[in-house]
């Protein structure tokens, strides 16, 4: 089943490889190892789009490829692979290497009982685990190449490239399935979802980003999506926020929303993303997806912590209200506190554990608490608050509730005007609202 495919009939331009993956893949094959570029950027060269990303695969261990460069780092436990660092600071690339992996599948696999930390002296590394659902929990087993296909996810996804020979090599008709616009999953689809739920949420991404080259998901992919996203209970939290942000920064956030719903799965993948969708045609949420798409597309970076402020804008500002509103006998608060508890209740509602994870929670508290700075545009407030970190992000927020109405266009452009002015100007500025 093996097919090696020749430049002239996948027609991928090599200009659009980048040139730190087929370094990586040079080293390795010179160092006489087999390696590929693989999974989505082959399926992104396939279609002629620029990848955002490079992946390789090699049949030398993480170990191995290590061995090999300057600055590699072997990372992740359920899934070891190893990142291959070029540049630094804002400008620096990471090209994932993976080592091929066997493919078990759910019957065949070894039946571990208790979870993943209490197996892992005997696994650590060695074999399949699988809990009692069939999901998969530890995948560090090596293969062959035609292995490594098959436990991939979608046929699109499961092709390699070789820079050098520019041969693609596609196991599961790949190729066919890129000209036929479909998204079909390898092996039998609800199989593959109880072995990995997070596929569900993948089959929904791809299928929203490869829409608007027409593709669709083949039939029987689409068909047990629904009935399987109960398995979504049993993944890890952490795990489906980070899909959900994904979904969410494809540069397809509208369209993914159109076939969440379009597929009957508006509710049920994950408390936040339920928001979402419940709140997309809202047009404060609508805006700042439209701009999230508008950005990715542009190539522009996008921050998490923006949308979810504004998914979540609507509870704060109606809490920050209630607040400062006289409640029987007792007294309103004051703006701040009002604002910041407001802020608290809705961490605790709707963010929970995930609010512990670093920089995303307080980046949105932040654009949050500049809100009501905007309103002040007189003494030493706007000269401090164009200098602080978070200005740009607290900015765009301001300037899509101006968007919308929710304040006046006038304030959204003279802070516009001032972050940018010379002093003289801010100054002609200041004076123009006293
Ligand atoms: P993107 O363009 O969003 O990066 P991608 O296809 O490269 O899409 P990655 O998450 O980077 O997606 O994964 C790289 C490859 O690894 C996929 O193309 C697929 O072959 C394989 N893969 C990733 N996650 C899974 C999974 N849950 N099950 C099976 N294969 C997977
Ligand atoms: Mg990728």
């Amino acid at each position: 089943k093996r097919q090696e495919v020749a430049a002239a009939v996948h027609g991928i331009n090599p200009a659009l490889v980048d040139e730190r993956a087929r370094n990586v893949v040079t080293t390795l094959q010179e160092a006489g190892f087999e390696a590929y570029i693989v999974g989505g950027a082959v399926r992104d060269l396939l279609l002629g789009l620029r990848p955002k990303d490079f992946d390789v695969a090699t049949n030398a261990t993480p170990e191995q490829v290590k061995g090999l460069f300057r600055r590699a780092f072997i990372i992740g436990r359920r899934f070891r692979i190893v990142h291959v660092v070029y540049g630094r600071g804002r400008e620096h690339e990471v090209i994932e290497v993976s080592t091929f992996r066997a493919y078990m599948d759910s019957n065949g696999a070894e039946q571990v009982a208790g979870n993943e930390r209490t197996s892992k002296g005997e696994l650590a590394g060695m074999k399949h685990a699988v809990d009692a659902s069939g999901r998969v929990l530890r995948d560090n087993v090596w293969g062959p190449q035609e292995e490594d296909a098959a436990r991939r996810d979608f046929t699109v996804n499961a092709m390699y490239y070789d820079p050098a020979s520019q041969i693609v090599v596609d196991y599961h008709n790949g190729i066919r399935d890129a000209k036929k616009l479909t998204l079909r999953m390898i092996g039998d689809p609800a199989t593959r979802y109880r072995e990995d739920p997070v596929r569900i949420i993948r089959a929904i991404r791809f299928s929203a980003k490869l829409a608007a080259l027409g593709f669709k998901l083949e039939p029987k992919t689409a068909a047990p999506l629904v009935m399987s996203s109960k398995l979504l209970a049993d993944v890890p939290q952490s795990r489906l926020f980070d899909e959900m942000l994904k979904l969410l920064q494809t540069g397809h956030a509208v369209a993914t929303i159109e076939q969440l719903r379009a597929l009957g799965m508006s509710t049920g993948i994950y408390p936040l993303l339920d928001i979402v969708v419940e709140r997309a045609d809202q047009p404060f949420v609508r805006a700042a997806l439209q701009d999230t798409d508008r950005r990715v597309g542009e190539g522009k970076p996008v921050a998490p912590s923006f949308l979810l402020a504004c998914v979540l804008w609507a509870d704060v500002r109606d809490g920050w209200a209630t607040r400062m509103q006289p409640r029987g006998n007792e007294r309103p608060m004051a703006p701040f506190p009002a604002l910041q508890d407001a802020i608290d209740d809705v961490f605790n509602a709707r963010i929970g554990d995930v609010s512990g994870r670093g920089k995303l929670g307080t980046d949105m508290r932040e654009i949050w608490m500049m809100q009501p700075r905007f309103d002040k545009r007189s003494g030493a407030t706007p000269y401090s608050l164009v200098e602080q970190a978070r200005f740009r992000a607290a900015f765009d927020f301001m300037r899509l509730r101006a968007d919308v109405g929710e304040i006046g266009e006038a304030v959204a452009e003279w802070w516009q005007e001032f972050s940018t002015a010379d002093d003289v100007r801010r100054q002609d500025l200041m004076d123009q609202v006293r």
